[in-house]
């Protein structure tokens, strides 16, 4: 049994550090974990800053090493979260600044990705919280420009969306039809279980966070559409925000154990599902 992390971010600053994270998803039956970009203030690296950016890729990646030197299997994906797009626009810089910016980041993750070091370009998108119309159709933009990238390497993108049920499934699909998106490798990042069958019949891969309360169970009665994640942000002074991996992993092996799920429905999620996504590198070994 191969408990699978789509989502999932450390940060040695604030916390456990990758090693130790995966010492503990090791031990709880976790098998492959997916390490995704903080933002670059959380590593104490400055925002709008091209060699910060830089730092924070390179972090990742070496995070995702750090993880498979543990004995589970990983990949890093790479990008500038939402979040780093707003902050620039509160900082004051033009709009066209901010987009000449997250471009330059979407094609250094491209960059990594072609060379081996990544798999996929995330987390980008909208901020998940109300922002001005212009920023909102910035994000949109670079979104649609980081899919086409995506889909020129044949990467993932991981997706970091406001949870707005069924508009913003239509409004992601599109982008993502316009970009022309290769079918089950844009992944939906901390999706909300009612879109989870939408999502899937449209080529897009829901993932859904398995710590909030009962969005897994309800996902979970719409068959193995989607992949789980933790979205840990393994930062000490915001222990509950998230599920840690390690406890995800236990969770769902309990599930299999008290008969709530099938072996075959999480073998389903965490490794077919996985695989469709990364590759043999989401293979158990
Ligand atoms: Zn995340």
């Amino acid at each position: 049994m191969a408990v699978a992390d789509n989502h999932a971010h450390v940060n040695e600053f604030t916390g456990l550090g990758p090693t130790e994270v995966a010492r503990r998803f090791r031990r709880s039956g976790g098998r492959f974990m997916v390490v995704v970009s903080l933002l670059t203030w959380s590593l104490g690296l400055q925002p709008g800053e091209k060699a910060s950016v830089e730092r924070l890729y390179e972090y990742t990646v070496r995070s995702a090493a750090r993880v498979r030197g543990e004995g589970v299997g990983s990949v890093a994906v790479v990008g500038l979260h939402p979040a780093e797009c707003y902050r620039l626009v509160e900082m004051g810089w033009p709009i066209e600044k901010v987009e000449d910016f997250m471009r330059w980041a979407v094609d250094l993750a491209g960059r990594l990705i072609r060379e081996g070091a990544a798999v996929g370009i995330g987390e980008i998108g909208r901020p998940h919280w109300p922002v001005p119309p212009e920023v909102r159709a910035l994000c949109d933009r670079v979104m649609e420009y980081g899919i086409g990238i995506a889909r020129d390497l044949d990467a993932v993108v991981h997706l970091h969306l406001e949870r707005e049920g069924e508009n913003t499934l239509l409004s992601v699909a599109e982008i993502a039809r316009r970009a022309g998106a290769r079918p089950y490798r844009v992944v939906m990042h901390h999706a909300e279980p009612s879109v989870v069958v939408g999502a899937w019949e449209r080529g897009l891969v829901p993932s859904v966070p398995v710590g909030r309360r009962g969005e897994f169970e309800e996902a979970a009665g719409m068959g193995p559409m989607f992949v789980v994640e933790s979205d840990f942000i393994d930062d000490n002074r915001r222990p509950g925000a998230v599920i840690p991996p390690w406890t995800m992993a236990a969770k769902l092996l309990r599930a299999v154990e008290q008969g709530r799920i099938s072996g075959d429905f999480l073998r389903a999620i965490c490794v077919d599902n996985m695989v469709r996504l990364y590759g043999d590198a989401a293979a158990p070994t």
